[in-house]
């Protein structure tokens, strides 16, 4: 029933971020080249996002927000999904039980645009609505029929902070998607979409962090045709930045297994260990780091909504980082 769709939902959606955090996978499953991300008052009063991917026809929409539907394939645990509400056809419902929800569709390849109006579940009727190719949808007054999930909502600037990281992860994990955050009305950040990764770290933290960053490229350590001889990871890639070029936070050391924005302790310590001492007490480094391992050599149940994931051979791992980071940073005299 409502109650019950109600408090499962505010177990899964958690915040404003977990929202632009649903519609950026859709936006990027629906093979967007364009992603605007606009919130406004920190994502409580508003978060809309708008895509150019495939878009939706009449029907598609109306079975887009119904209970476990989904247009999408998936053996389930796969890394693709982690700290997602995955394959399941959940997250349009979900989101949709607890604000009012607008979605503007019109397939890219033809056909014309609808709109479809949820609020508290409730679901409107199907309509036509002039709206470009692609999606947008929009989430608004979020949490005002569970009073009790809106009252652990932070202030503003809290909730915009989870909003910009979750963007950020997404814009750097995908360099050759145009992703752009505005807040309020202002713009935040704008990636190109070139798909050049110095340029999007360019975009997201500016000159000073970018020009201070330096280029991983931990091949494989595995010889060609001989599988025995295959270690825990493929490849590292990505950017570390100099030593003095540090915050006090940890959120700037971004790491992603496999293409996927993950949080682990062990690739974090891989990476302080590669510093070996140069940085200063409590500060990290700015890393955009993408490690490639054989898929089965991780796992992502470690915790089903947060990010995390372990590794089958985590000191293996942690080697293979430590050494291609220091490595990178050795080639700059550092
Ligand atoms: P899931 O992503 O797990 O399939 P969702 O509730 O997030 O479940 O979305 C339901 C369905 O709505 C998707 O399977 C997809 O067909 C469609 N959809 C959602 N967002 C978009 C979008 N931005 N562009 C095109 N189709 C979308
Ligand atoms: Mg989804």
């Amino acid at each position: 029933d409502a109650t019950i769709r109600r408090i499962a939902a505010g177990e899964v959606v958690e915040r404003p971020a977990s929202v632009v955090k649903e519609l950026l996978e859709n936006s990027l499953d629906a093979d967007a080249s364009r992603v605007t991300v606009a919130v406004e008052g920190g994502g409580v009063d508003g978060v809309r996002v708008r895509d150019d991917g495939v878009g939706m026809t009449a029907t598609d929409l109306e079975r887009a927000v119904e209970e476990h539907t989904t247009s999408k394939i998936s053996d389930g645990d796969d890394l693709d999904r982690v700290g997602t509400l995955g394959f399941r056809g959940e997250a349009l419902h979900t989101i949709g039980a607890v604000s009012r929800l607008t979605i503007r569709s019109r397939p890219r390849d033809g056909g014309r645009g609808h709109e479809l109006v949820v609020e508290g579940g409730e679901a409107g009727e199907v309509t036509p609505s002039g709206c470009p190719p692609g999606t947008v949808v929009e989430v608004e007054d979020l949490f005002y029929n569970t009073p009790a999930r809106k009252k652990f909502l932070k202030t503003e600037a809290t909730e915009f902070d989870h909003v910009n990281r979750v963007v950020t992860q997404y814009a750097l994990a995908n360099p050759d998607v145009a992703t752009a955050l505005e807040h309020d009305g202002r713009e935040v950040f704008a990636t190109e979409g070139t798909g050049d990764l110095e340029s999007t770290v360019l975009a997201v933290y500016g000159r000073e962090v970018a020009s201070s960053m330096v280029a991983v490229d931990g091949g494989s350590a595995t010889t060609p045709g001989d599988a025995e001889a295959e270690g825990p990871v493929e490849s590292v890639s990505g950017l570390v930045s100099h030593p003095e070029t540090t915050r006090a936070g940890r959120e700037y050391l971004s790491t992603f297994v496999n293409g996927r924005y993950v949080t682990a302790g062990t690739l974090r310590e891989a990476v302080l260990d590669a510093y070996g001492g140069q940085l200063a007490s409590d500060r990290y480094p700015f890393a955009v780091l993408f490690v490639e391992v054989p898929p089965g050599a991780v796992d992502v149940n470690v915790h089903p909504r947060k990010m995390e994931v372990r590794f089958d051979d985590e000191s293996g791992v942690a080697e293979a980082v430590t050494t291609a980071v220091r490595e990178a940073l050795l080639d700059e005299g550092l």
